[in-house]
């Protein structure tokens, strides 16, 4: 219901930009294409130069990852206009952002048309390409029932339907756990141990790609992952719009 309350809301308000507070639209295009792709993927432990964001020798042998590779599609500057378009789509739900954040995310795979004002990643390509030939599913991170039925929607499923692959919910959340930037480390962790469950009825497929808006030190997916993998999945790649900074 707030959602909706929140869209009327923004009919009597009028619109601006969010970067450059240009009337009438949410967000322009020129400020759209400020937002770049990263230039070079990273492994994701240690942050190592890592051309499809898979572990290091290193980090691999350490143990303790489920998830197999993560791609970011872009920076995520603390106060910057990504993480500003992320919080609207998130908090004050806005369709028109949501088809931004889907154009990010494709042209990080290599789906989308490629724009002379802002070329992906083409060395990604033949990675996602390969992927996406042997993936039977796209699954999003889930929301809890409750947070669920506040927001109205699950950011990440909307963002997994981008991708153009069959989408299945195939977690679920049983834990509502705490918003999770305001957490410490250790808390995340201990506030996702047990959290997700794959839903009644779930056939394990052998590669899925997982979605999320967001991540941190990446502990979200990874117990994501780990559900997963029980469960018979043997390859999991993770992909979400930007990472912020670990703490
Ligand atoms: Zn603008
Ligand atoms: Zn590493």
């Amino acid at each position: 219901m707030q959602h909706f309350l929140k869209r009327f809301l923004s009919l009597i308000f009028p619109l601006s930009c969010l970067g450059c507070k240009a009337k009438s639209v949410l967000l322009c295009r020129v400020c759209f294409y400020t937002i770049s792709l990263l230039k070079c993927q990273e492994c994701p432990g240690c942050r190592c130069t890592s051309q499809y964001g898979e572990f290091c020798p290193r980090c691999s042998k350490l143990g303790g990852w489920y998830f197999d590779s993560l791609i970011v599609c872009s920076k995520y500057d603390k106060s910057g206009l990504l993480q500003k378009i992320i919080k609207n789509f998130k908090y004050k739900y806005s369709k028109e952002l949501a088809v931004y954040l889907g154009d990010l995310l494709i042209r990080c795979v290599g789906k989308s048309e490629s724009r002379p004002e802002s070329p992906g990643r083409p060395e990604l390509y033949t990675f996602f390409e390969q992927l996406f030939n042997e993936v039977a599913l796209v699954v999003p991170v889930p929301l809890h029932k409750k947070r669920l039925k506040d927001r109205g929607f699950n950011q990440a499923k909307i963002l997994a339907e981008f991708l153009g692959r069959p989408v299945c919910e195939l977690l679920s959340r049983k834990i509502n756990t705490p918003h999770q930037a305001k957490c410490s480390r250790q808390e995340r962790l201990k506030n996702l141990e047990n959290a997700f469950c794959v839903r009644p009825g779930f056939e394990s497929v052998s590669k899925v790609v997982l979605v999320d808006d967001v991540c941190t030190t990446g502990s979200t997916l990874n117990e994501c992952a780990k559900v997963l993998k029980e469960a018979g999945v043997s390859y999991v790649a993770c992909i979400v719009l930007a990472r912020g900074d670990g703490r």
